[in-house]
């Protein structure tokens, strides 16, 4: 194979700057590339995925459903701003 590719992690997180936008806590607005509505989109194994779901995917693991955004701010990709809005299943351990 040529070259070594790059841990998606860090090429996701040089992608976005916290910012002050009045929430609770910054949010991580992404620097990225964006579609029609603001949502962050962020090349990931071959496919163009929306950059809020890749980064609450990567803490909480594959989510069904939408994501909303507590701060409101649709460039934002700070998991904790994000809640799952319709579980398909409940999770149990
Ligand atoms: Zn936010």
């Amino acid at each position: 194979m040529g070259r070594p590719r790059q841990d998606p992690v860090q090429r996701f997180q040089a992608k976005w700057a916290e910012a002050d936008t009045g929430y609770e806590t910054p949010c991580h607005f992404w620097l990225a590339v964006k579609d029609q509505e603001d949502v962050g989109e962020f090349w990931l194994d071959g496919e163009m995925r929306k950059a809020d779901r890749v980064a609450y995917e990567m803490v909480h693991g594959p989510v069904e459903g939408e994501l909303m955004h507590l701060c409101n701010v649709r460039e934002c990709v700070r998991p904790e701003h994000m809640m799952v809005t319709e579980m398909v299943g409940v999770v149990n351990e």
